[in-house]
């Protein structure tokens, strides 16, 4: 079984796909790391994000990036917007995101573009959101805990700046599959936007 989970950035796509992954027993894979790693490793070989050949050559980051903490942070978020416009990135990263996928386990996938491009063949696909205001909110609470200092202010004004570049890039854009279950988490604490997931997946299987 493969579970496609979109949305754009702080929706509480991760929380519910790690949710999702451990009640119904599948791997899971944050794609939105993978486009951090490649953003900080251009960063490490003191690149230019917004440059395709820099980019692809950060490509080749060691898998031990995977696991520093740092890839968490608001700059390594802001540099994986910038590197992941770029087609032979996208390239570059999808057959891996596609193996995973295809494990023969099952898997819950979350990013952008998991239902549309990297498994349009998913089990179930849902498309997470919340407002700009939640997200933002959800995600300052979240960087005083890393003790990160940006305002409230700049972080939305962040998501908003990321949002647009992810919507409307060409290759791979953010945006529902044409049959995803649309999931607005908004008005939801976590416990019931997990339940509700929980749900939606089961509701689509039967
Ligand atoms: O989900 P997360 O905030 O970690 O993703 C960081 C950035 O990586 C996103 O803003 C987006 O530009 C990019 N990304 C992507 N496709 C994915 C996952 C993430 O383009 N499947």
């Amino acid at each position: 079984m493969i579970i496609a989970v979109d949305g754009p950035t702080a929706s509480g796509k991760g929380t519910i796909s790690k949710a999702l992954a451990a009640h119904f027993g599948l791997a899971h894979l944050d794609t939105g790391l993978l486009y951090r790693a490649v953003g900080r490793q251009v960063s490490l070989d003191s690149g230019d994000p917004d440059s395709e050949a820099d980019a692809l050559a950060a490509c080749d980051f060691p898998e031990s990036l995977m696991a520093d903490d740092i890839l968490r942070s608001e700059g390594s978020g802001s540099l994986a917007s910038r590197v992941s416009i770029h087609p032979a990135v996208r390239r570059a990263l999808f057959e891996r995101q596609r193996a995973f996928a295809n494990q023969s386990g099952g898997a819950v996938l979350d990013g952008r573009d998991i239902g549309t491009v990297i498994a349009p063949e998913a089990d179930v696909k849902l498309f997470v959101t919340a407002s700009v205001q939640s997200r933002a909110i959800r995600r300052h609470a979240e960087m005083q805990r890393r003790g990160e200092s940006s305002t409230l202010a700049e972080i939305e004004a962040d998501l908003a700046r990321r949002d647009a570049r992810d919507t409307n890039r060409k290759d791979a854009p953010l945006k529902p599959a044409a049959d995803a279950v649309l999931f607005d988490t908004t008005a939801l604490g976590q416990a019931e936007a997990i339940a509700a997931a929980i749900e939606a997946v089961e509701a689509a299987l039967a």
